[in-house]
């Protein structure tokens, strides 16, 4: 194998002393609180890793469990509350919600100041606007990889696949944002049958869809930065969207699946509380 191998546990280990060492100078401390409408195993490692990497910081982190029966619109009395609490700096809504309730209508009632996800419709325009303090915790999570190879971005071309909300259209404006070239590929790319060519060009792979093996090694462009967001459970192992063994051959620099991006998203998280908590002073 020839690429780095870009690991998110060393990566946010850095980002987590800073912040831990910020933390600790300030006379209060950040808090984020948690929603969960009922019990569900899907965001139950999600919630214990949120407080795990809260308390070893020194945030506090509360878990508000909600009657799996709330309405939309009780639940959306109870976040105007946290966001009135001047206790609170950063809240976040778990998902799965109830099939009942819209959660882009649930995530925009999150005051934008206490927004932890930075998935807000406000938040969103700011980054479009290239003026973001909170922005979605898995694009900037990739982003800091992507950064942390010390290479110059400036007008290097970029290939981001998938366009979701909370991965690729995000990821793709922080890219351009560095005047980075940036493609973005989804469905439509895939089904025209052109998804090889444009990643062949990418000098920066971002890989955001859920699709084991989606992406070839010798689709890799030589010496690109491989930045690969998929989690796939293939038997009893979790891959990524892009053949990693055949990729890092070509790749100078690669993400594993799993220790890549997840640990990094976890800690943008952290870092967008006390970005909330900072701005509240
Ligand atoms: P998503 O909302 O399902 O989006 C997937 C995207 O891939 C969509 O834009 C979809 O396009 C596109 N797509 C589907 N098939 C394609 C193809 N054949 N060629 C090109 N594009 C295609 O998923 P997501 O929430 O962004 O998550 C993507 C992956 O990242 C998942 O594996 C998820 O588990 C993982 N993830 C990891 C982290 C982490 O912290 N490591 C965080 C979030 C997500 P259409 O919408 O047009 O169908």
């Amino acid at each position: 194998m020839s690429a780095k191998l870009l690991e998110g546990k060393i990566i946010a280990g850095k980002i987590k002393e800073d912040l831990k060492r910020e933390i600790a100078g300030f006379r209060e401390k950040p808090k984020l609180v948690s929603i969960e409408v009922g019990e569900n195993a899907a965001s139950a490692v999600y919630i214990k890793s949120q407080k795990r990497n809260a308390e070893n910081l020194g945030i506090e982190y509360e878990l508000k469990t909600l009657d799996a029966k709330i309405t939309q619109q009780g639940l959306i009395e109870e976040i105007k509350k946290l966001n009135q609490d001047k206790t609170v700096s950063g809240i976040i809504v778990q998902l799965p919600l109830p099939k009942e309730i819209d959660h882009k209508v649930v995530m925009s009632a999150i005051t934008p100041e206490k927004d932890a996800e930075g998935m807000h419709p406000e938040n969103l325009g700011r980054v479009l606007l290239g003026s973001a303090k909170l922005a979605p915790c898995t694009a900037k999570a990739a982003m800091e990889l992507i950064e942390s190879t010390g290479v110059n971005l400036y007008g290097k071309e970029a290939v981001v696949v998938g366009h979701s909300e909370i991965v690729g259209k995000p990821l793709s404006m922080l890219l351009l944002n560095k005047f980075v070239t940036t493609c973005v590929c989804h469905i439509a790319t895939g089904e025209r049958g052109v998804l090889p060519e444009h990643v062949k060009r990418a000098e920066i792979l971002v890989v955001a869809v859920g699709k084991a093996g989606l992406v070839r090694g010798d689709w890799i462009r030589e010496g690109a930065i491989v930045i690969d967001v998929g989690i796939n459970r293939v038997g009893d192992k979790l891959v990524g969207d892009v053949e990693f063994e055949k990729a890092s051959e070509k790749a100078a620099f690669i993400t594993p699946v799993p220790g890549g991006v997840g640990p990094l998203t976890v800690t943008m998280l952290m870092k967008n509380v006390v970005e909330s908590f900072k701005m509240s002073l």
